[in-house]
Formats: C-alpha cells, sequence, structure tokens
C-alpha cells in the first residue's frame, strides 16, 4: 500500500499573502487532496525580523477564506529552536559541521565564485581552522555554522532526485553551493536546516513550492540523509513574474490579499482562474478547490512548467481589475 501523502503549507509571515503565494499553495492542497492525503500547515518564523503573531493569524484567515483547509499544525518554528539545536549537536558530533567567521562581505566579494542562479558558492576559508584559531576568532565575533559537503567527485556528492515536474535532476553540491549555512552568526538556524528537521518531524513525504527552491532540494535530500530522516518527494511548480521579468512578490503590494479582499475579490473566480493558468480547467471556470480536486493531473502540470507572466489579462481572468 503506499503511504498517505502528507503535505504542508509552509508561509514566511514576513506580509499577507500575495497571488504567488495562493498559486503555490492551491497546487499543493490539490496535489495532497485529490489523493485523499492530509495537510500540515507550519509557520515559517525562524527569523526574528518575520514574527509577527498578527500576521500569522491573517495568513491563516487568508488559508480559509480561499477554502484551502489543514488538518495539523499550526507548527511554529521560533518554538522550535531546541529541537534545530539538537540536530546541530548531532551534526557537530559527527565532525560534520564547523564554525565560520566570514563576514558578509568577504561571502558576497565580487571575486567570489557564483553558482548559476547567482548565489555564492563558500570557498571554504573557514573549513580548516585550528582548534587555537577557532578559540581566538571566536572572542571576536561568534560564529556561524557551516555543514561541510564532500568534495567534488568524493562519495554523495553528487545529489540525484525525480522532481515530479521537472524530471531527474543531479547537483554537485561542492560545486553548486560549496560548505552551506545551517545557523546563521546572529543564532537564527538556517532555512535548510529547519525545513528538512521539521518536514521530517511532521512526516511531510511531498513538497509543492516554487520553482525559485528546485536548487535548494539538493542541499535538504543531503541534510535529511545525514540526519536519517525520509526524503520527500518534490515537485517545484512555475513562479507567477511580473510583466518585468521579477518574480511576483510582496512588493506588489496591490495584489495581496489584504487589498484583494477589501476590493471584493472573488474566491472562488481567483482559484478557479489560477487552476486554469496551469491547465487543470477551461477559462472562465470558477470554482472552490474541494470542487477542483477531480481535475488534478501531474501530467497536465508537466505540461504547464513554464513561468507564468501576471499581465492585465491574466489579472482579469482572476477577477482583479488594478
Ligand atoms: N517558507 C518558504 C516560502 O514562504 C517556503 C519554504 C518551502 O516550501 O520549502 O517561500
Amino acid at each position: 500500500m503506499t503511504p498517505k501523502l502528507v503535505g504542508r503549507f509552509a508561509p514566511t509571515p514576513s506580509g499577507r499573502m500575495h497571488l504567488g503565494n495562493v498559486f503555490s499553495a492551491l497546487l499543493g492542497w490539490l496535489a495532497v487532496r485529490s489523493a485523499g492525503g492530509k495537510m500540515v500547515l507550519r509557520i515559517e518564523d525562524l527569523d526574528p525580523r518575520a514574527q509577527h503573531p498578527g500576521l500569522a493569524r491573517l495568513l491563516m484567515d487568508d488559508l480559509q477564506w480561499l477554502g484551502l483547509d489543514w488538518d495539523e499544525g499550526p507548527v511554529y518554528q521560533s518554538e522550535r529552536k531546541q529541537i534545530y539545536e539538537n540536530a546541530l549537536e548531532l551534526l557537530k558530533n559527527r565532525k560534520l559541521v564547523y564554525p565560520c567567521f566570514c563576514s558578509r562581505a568577504e561571502l558576497h566579494a565580487a571575486k567570489a565564485p557564483h553558482a548559476s542562479d547567482g548565489t555564492y558558492i563558500y570557498r571554504g576559508t573557514c573549513r580548516n581552522l585550528s582548534p587555537a584559531e577557532i578559540a581566538e576568532k571566536s572572542r571576536l565575533r561568534s560564529p556561524a555554522y557551516r555543514l561541510r559537503v564532500p568534495e567534488l567527485g568524493k562519495p554523495k556528492e553528487l545529489v540525484g532526485f525525480d522532481d515530479l515536474i521537472w524530471g531527474h535532476q543531479e547537483k554537485h553540491l561542492a560545486q553548486d553551493c560549496g560548505d552551506f549555512l545551517i545557523r546563521r552568526s546572529d543564532g537564527v538556524f538556517a532555512y535548510q536546516l529547519a525545513v528538512v528537521v521539521d518536514d521530517g518531524a511532521a512526516g511531510v513525504n511531498l513538497v509543492v513550492r516554487g520553482r525559485d527552491l528546485l536548487g535548494s532540494a539538493a542541499r535538504q535530500i543531503y541534510l535529511a540523509e545525514l540526519l536519517e530522516l525520509p526524503i520527500p518527494r518534490y515537485a517545484h511548480i512555475p513562479l507567477l513574474i511580473a510583466p518585468d521579468g521579477r518574480r511576483l512578490s510582496k512588493r506588489e503590494r496591490d495584489l495581496d490579499l489584504g487589498v484583494l479582499r477589501a476590493k471584493g475579490v472573488n474566491p472562488a473566480r481567483l482559484i478557479g482562474g489560477l487552476a486554469t493558468l496551469v491547465g487543470l480547467v477551461s477559462p472562465g471556470t470558477e470554482a472552490l478547490p474541494a470542487d477542483l480536486c477531480q481535475y488534478f493531473d501531474w501530467n497536465t502540470l508537466r505540461e504547464h512548467r513554464k513561468d507564468i507572466v501576471v499581465d492585465d489579462e491574466v489579472l482579469q481572468s482572476l477577477g482583479i481589475y488594478r
């Protein structure tokens, strides 16, 4: 028997939900509910700057307004520091992490190597510090912690997985990101660690999220293996992008659910319209998520995996008039 699907919403409460968040929440929910699975809600408020209890409440209210329900949670990452600390200890004991004293300026320097997506590749400056050097540097600043990834060509350095939308993916960790952050120097745990620990703890076995996170999956799989957690399946869905090519985001304040709801946008038109963008239903369909489960289909999503430009015509199809 195939295990029951467990998916999750994992919003960062740094603002009101915007169209892109609604789109990925909808597809994640449909993927799970159409297979009779369960949804978990996790509020990703790791960073103290993203800890607004009011915003988390609004997020939940928006999900409910859209007809996107969940069975477990909310789980707040801000309440789980000890659990992340335990995972860090485990990795430390196995000598898989090391303290890093590099400043932001050093890390982002123009001469630092960068991966194809523009993120820097850590060069390993602090990889082999002696205990004396660590003690000396610790007097001046508190360190971040990095996970040691195997060198190019060494076992386990190449991580492969099958994305439900993009097919087989392979990443060379050493080339792609280098030793990556597990905890920042201000003590805040890195997204990569928290997401792996939390998905593992909640039994999440299907992660549906934006294509911008496709590059993180290999790091997360590598970490899950080290922590002996099961590896979920991944589906990285298209991004909604603005006509100028930028990713649609919380910057587009007039497209967040606070504004849209105040304008009287119809949730059924919005949901039906978003499902139309990936070919699940025909244009003009008005439906709440529960009515769309029967149309959910991975093959259709694979055929519609190109990013979507949200221009005025698309907005009108969602019932939004600027
Ligand atoms: N919290 C992330 C976001 O809001 C999602 C992380 C994930 O899905 O792994 O973009």
